[in-house]
């Protein structure tokens, strides 16, 4: 990490171009400064590469999509939506170590090359010198046209996963584990159907069922030399838990029910009796309001009531769909026992509204 490109060389402006960038990231308000959450993620990357971490420059940024680049200049940043998705820290590793291997190779710069007069490059070159040095908030628009600079080609995909796959497995990694995001992130890529393109990630990062099967391959060889069966589940688990209801909500603010559907039920395969989990799928059901999502909607946040620590607002979510569902009964108890469970909230006016409608 501690490279730097010659002067004047292509590599150099683009180096320079990214510093910039990486200067507005700083002053990001979707920048997450959170200290403890930081020093994981920055030691799951030392696990990776050693000591190169020294000089690695990590930022983790608050926007709900599965996303994290290794840009020319070294930086590296992660996504909050991808951290909602990783069930532990081995696919966390393997997204890293993946990315590490296009920046070690330097695949960006071959990118750029062959995009530099094209107006993927200017539209991020005229997005960017907004931002230089001045400090600008990051912004979506910013980052897409980033992304679209910098995606790769099919042959760079498979390099990375290849690389990828040794530095995780070279960490002490589950080997299985690598497949099992990539298989996680195109079935919720695949479960949307309005979408005209890929989501970010799976854009700059194109996928298919080759590589897919090939990682499974190399995961079935590797197994049988090193047992290594490392999820780090627990260190990461504790490391998200604090925003995993911020992150949640901001997923389901996407709009995107049916990914959101996917990426919940992915959690709670591993969490069956999560009772914040059960909530937010209730919500992702009644919010998509399709054919039978008020039932499932009704069943999630009956779930999640039955489970200890269940959030107060399933009892709300579960009165809002079962008077939708003209389930008046349960609509009516649910939102009383909402009301008594949270006498300050500041929707009890609605929501004393509803119980009336249904009937209490
Ligand atoms: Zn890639």
């Amino acid at each position: 990490m501690d490279y730097k490109p010659l002067a004047n060389s292509d590599e150099a402006g683009l180096w320079h171009i990214f510093d910039q960038e990486e200067d507005g990231i700083r002053e990001s308000p979707l920048l997450v400064r959170d200290e403890a959450l930081n020093t994981y993620v920055k030691r799951v990357v030392c696990n990776l590469i050693g000591l190169q971490c020294d000089a690695s420059r990590v930022y983790i940024l608050d926007i709900p999509v599965f996303n994290a680049e290794c840009a020319p200049n070294g930086m590296v940043f992660v996504f909050t939506g991808l951290l909602l998705r990783t069930q532990n820290e081995a696919q966390l590793a393997f997204v890293l170590g993946h990315e590490f291997t296009h920046f070690f190779r330097r695949h960006s710069l071959n990118a750029y090359e062959s995009r530099r007069d094209t107006a993927t490059a200017f539209a991020f070159l005229s997005l960017g010198a907004g931002a230089a040095g001045a400090g600008v908030a990051v912004n979506l628009a910013q980052l897409a046209a980033l992304g679209a600079l910098l995606s790769y080609s099919r042959d760079q995909e498979r390099e990375a996963d290849a690389g990828g796959f040794d530095l995780a497995v070279a960490a002490g990694y589950d080997p299985r584990q690598g497949a099992m995001i990539w298989r996680a992130m195109s079935e919720e890529d695949s479960a949307n159907p309005h979408k005209d393109k890929p989501s970010l990630f799976l854009a700059n990062h194109p996928a298919d069922k080759e590589r897919l099967a090939t990682m499974s391959q190399k995961a079935d060889e590797a197994e049988t030399k090193t047992h290594s069966d490392e999820l780090g589940t627990q260190g990461f688990q504790a490391a998200v838990a604090p925003y995993r209801d911020k992150w949640l909500a901001e997923e389901l603010n996407r709009g995107e029910f049916y990914e959101s559907i996917v990426v919940i039920d992915h959690l709670i395969a591993d969490e069956p009796s999560s009772a914040s989990l059960q909530y937010y799928l209730g919500e992702a059901y009644r919010r998509r309001n399709g054919k039978g999502d008020l039932d499932s909607a009704i069943q999630s946040y009956e779930l999640a009531v039955g489970l200890p620590d269940v959030p107060v607002a399933a009892y709300r979510g579960l009165g809002m769909a079962a008077l939708k569902a003209e389930k008046n009964d349960v609509a009516r108890d649910a939102f009383a026992k909402y009301l008594e469970l949270a006498p300050q909230a500041d929707d009890k006016a609605m929501v004393q509204i509803y119980l009336t409608k249904a009937g209490g």
